[in-house]
């Protein structure tokens, strides 16, 4: 279904004074009429110095077109003029609306945002949680369509992208950038890999879409130059279903454009002049060309392709699609000549016209079914190809033995000829000679006849084995049309709901496996110096215990081996911790007489085992002394005590603190005894040794 060539609608939404950084309003609307008219005020100050006219022609030529601008006034009419106290709510409904529905009606709808930056853009697309913009309206009004709709069934997907640089950067999907354009024969232009997700509800989008924009936030450090240099595409994607199967499907368009400031013909020149062409939003610069190519009405070459904007809106742009630019502006006059370019793209814009059609899309089971026929068509066909080759095949063979036969026949026969003709010389044997001759050229003649029905069911072979190529070739270009047609029928979902928080995960797992590889690359630097110290103590080690053996077959026989040292006051919670110098005394003794080093090294080890021991008595005590006190802490405050078995139990408690601290005390003095005995009898052999 067609409805008839529709213009793009324009508008144009004026906002409020930017108070203090903004000067006077310079211009007024009438909503009436659908106008807005500039102020001419001689007192503004001119947009350029008049001192730099000299620079070059192509600055002269803009200033002067900029002062008669400025003298005269400026008038325009447009689809809708709003003023600043309109709300993004009543665009909706009054300009958008339509379009929206008629997405879900199948046909195809834009809405532009057209615009110097800080114009209002983004405040009209997506607006505030108190004031939201046309997107949330449109998305809140599509579900509300779909839900009071019991005729239709509905699929919802959207996506979100950003242009910037050239670069098609896909939103919902971090990581996802530089995506490349495919122009599919059947579907139109396609973006390989933008992820689209199936939706269901507002809430579901509006987090989408917030997800994009953080993501859009997150990738740039400036993020107002890079919104104001990019343009986004939020796409809605609608499949509706009736009740007898037919499909339609719509797509809506919001775009929020680059900054139009950014589109100043003769900066554009210059910069070009200059060489700095990085410098133009070439988007935004083919859009303002292929608008102004399409305002002219005539038959010709439109640039679409020269950007990645237009390629991907073609269709919403004199194409196939319902579409409305909003045109925001500031009221201001330091703006003034930022708003009447946008004000003249505008009534450009205004007379493109787009050829709308609805989208059906002919149902999936029955051009499935189509291709199934055609399929089991080509399959009978090459059944009784088949066939015919295996016969003709058959046959064939049966002649080639049939031929064989013939042929030693008539050798045979020839051979008997010959003899008979030498035979002959001797006796008349003419009438058997001519028998035979008969009978050999029949033969021959039978070949004849056999070999030319040979050779014709050869060349039917060859023409059935070709057949049989093409057969398959076809079967092939069939199969492969029905996957695309399955393929590409409606949207792509890569990603539903499910999938969509999954991918949120994926980026949180991608980040956490980032950060975790970066420690684990010193975690692995740390274990391998481990590694290579613990090698290198081990060694020494070794070392130390080849010396440590050599010095020992050298020493003194070992005093008083196995005396196992009981305490001698043993109490019974210190009892186990063995109050002895014995082996570091022993060690010492067989390795006395070796160097002065090794002396100091054994003193040490006395040291370090009488730090030991007390370090152990000390903790057995403190774990005493604690249990103790949670047992009676336990005692003590139950609730059923009188204040008499209180105070029996803090008594008990006391003196069986006592009692440890006694045996505490008593351990530590064994330790110390016993530590001064080992070092006198250490100092007694070492006198000795030195007498
Ligand atoms: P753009 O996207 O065109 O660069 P923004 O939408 O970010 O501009 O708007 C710039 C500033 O102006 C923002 O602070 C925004 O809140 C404010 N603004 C824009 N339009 C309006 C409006 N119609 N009413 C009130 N404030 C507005
Ligand atoms: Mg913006």
């Amino acid at each position: 279904m067609k409805l008839r060539k529709e213009t793009i609608k324009v508008c144009v939404r004026m906002r409020p004074l930017l108070r203090p950084y903004e000067d006077e309003d310079v211009w007024t609307i009438d909503q009436s009429r659908n106008s807005i008219c500039s102020i001419s005020n001689p007192l503004l100050s001119p947009p350029l110095d008049l001192s730099q006219i000299s620079l070059n022609s192509l600055k002269e030529r803009d200033v002067r077109r900029r002062y008669t601008d400025f003298l005269g006034t400026q008038q325009f009419n447009f689809d809708k003029i709003y003023s600043p106290s309109d709300t993004s709510q009543g665009i909706y409904e009054q300009t958008c609306k339509p379009i929206v529905h008629s997405v879900l009606g199948g046909y195809n709808g834009a809405i532009f945002m057209y615009g110097q930056t800080t114009s209002g853009k983004t405040y009209t697309m997506l607006g505030t949680p108190e004031l939201p913009g046309v997107l949330p309206c449109a998305i809140r009004d599509i579900f509300k369509l779909i839900s009071s709709e019991s005729d239709y069934e509905f699929n919802i997907w959207v996506s979100y992208l950003e242009i910037y640089n050239e670069q098609i950067n896909d939103l919902l999907s971090p990581g996802s950038s530089n995506l490349k354009i495919k122009e599919d024969k059947r579907f139109g232009v396609q973006i390989v890999g933008l992820t689209q997700h199936q939706v269901w509800s507002f809430d579901q989008v509006i987090m989408i879409m917030n997800f994009g924009e953080e993501h859009r936030m997150y990738r740039e450090t400036s993020i107002h130059e890079h919104s104001s240099r990019s343009h986004t595409i939020f796409r809605v994607y609608v499949e509706s279903v009736d009740k007898q199967g037919k499909r339609t499907f719509g797509c809506l368009n919001l775009i929020d454009l680059a900054g139009s400031e950014r589109l100043n013909e003769f900066e554009v020149k210059e910069q070009e002049q200059l060489g700095e062409t990085g410098h133009i939003n070439r988007s935004l610069f083919v859009l303002a060309h292929v608008i102004n190519k399409l305002a002219e009405g005539k038959q010709q070459h439109i640039p679409y392709r020269d950007s990645k904007l237009t390629r991907i809106l073609q269709q919403a742009l004199g194409g196939n699609s319902l579409a409305v630019i909003i045109c925001t502006i500031s009221p201001a006059g330091m703006n003034f000549h930022q708003t009447l370019s946008t004000l003249r793209f505008a009534t450009r814009a205004k007379t493109v016209q787009n050829d709308p059609q609805i989208n059906e899309i002919t149902d999936d089971s029955s051009s499935i079914q189509q291709y199934k026929l055609e399929i089991d068509k080509l399959k009978s066909e090459l059944d009784i190809n088949n066939q015919t080759l295996v016969k003709i095949d058959k046959q064939n063979k049966e002649l080639v033995k049939q031929l064989q036969i013939y042929i030693d026949e008539a050798n045979t026969y020839k051979e008997a000829l010959k003899n008979s003709h030498i035979a002959s010389e001797n006796s008349d044997k003419s009438g058997e000679i001519k028998q035979l001759r008969e009978k050999y050229n029949a033969l021959v003649g039978m070949f004849e006849e056999e070999k030319v029905k040979k050779n014709l069911l050869e060349s039917e072979l060859k023409s059935q084995n070709k057949k049989f190529e093409e057969f398959m070739q076809n079967h092939k270009e069939t199969q492969k049309q029905l996957e695309d047609y399955l393929k590409g029928q409606r949207p792509v979902v890569q990603v539903s709901e499910g999938n969509f928080i999954e991918n949120i995960v994926a980026t949180i797992n991608t980040e956490l496996t980032k950060e975790l590889t970066g420690n684990k690359i010193w975690i692995n630097k740390s274990k391998e110096l481990c590694e290579s110290y613990s090698s290198e103590i081990a060694a020494l080690q070794d070392k130390y215990s080849i010396i440590l053996s050599k010095i020992l077959k050298e020493a003194l026989p070992p005093q008083s081996q196995n005396s196992e040292n009981e305490l001698p006051n043993s109490s019974n919670i210190f009892q186990d911790i063995h109050i002895n110098f014995t082996t570091v005394l022993e060690e010492f003794l067989r390795s006395a007489n070796s160097s002065s080093d090794l002396t100091e090294i054994m003193i040490e080890k006395l040291k370090k085992q009488h730090e030991n021991l007390s370090l152990q008595i000390e903790n057995r005590y403190e774990k005493a002394r604690s249990s103790l006190e949670n047992y009676y802490q336990k005692q003590v405050t139950r609730p059923e005590l009188d204040a008499a078995t209180i105070t029996g139990l803090t008594a008990q408690h006391s003196e069986q603190l006592q009692d440890l601290r006694n045996q505490y005390e008593n351990s530590m003095q064994i330790l110390e005894e016993t530590y001064l005995d080992t070092l006198k009898v250490l100092d007694e052999f070492l006198s000795a040794e030195g007498s």
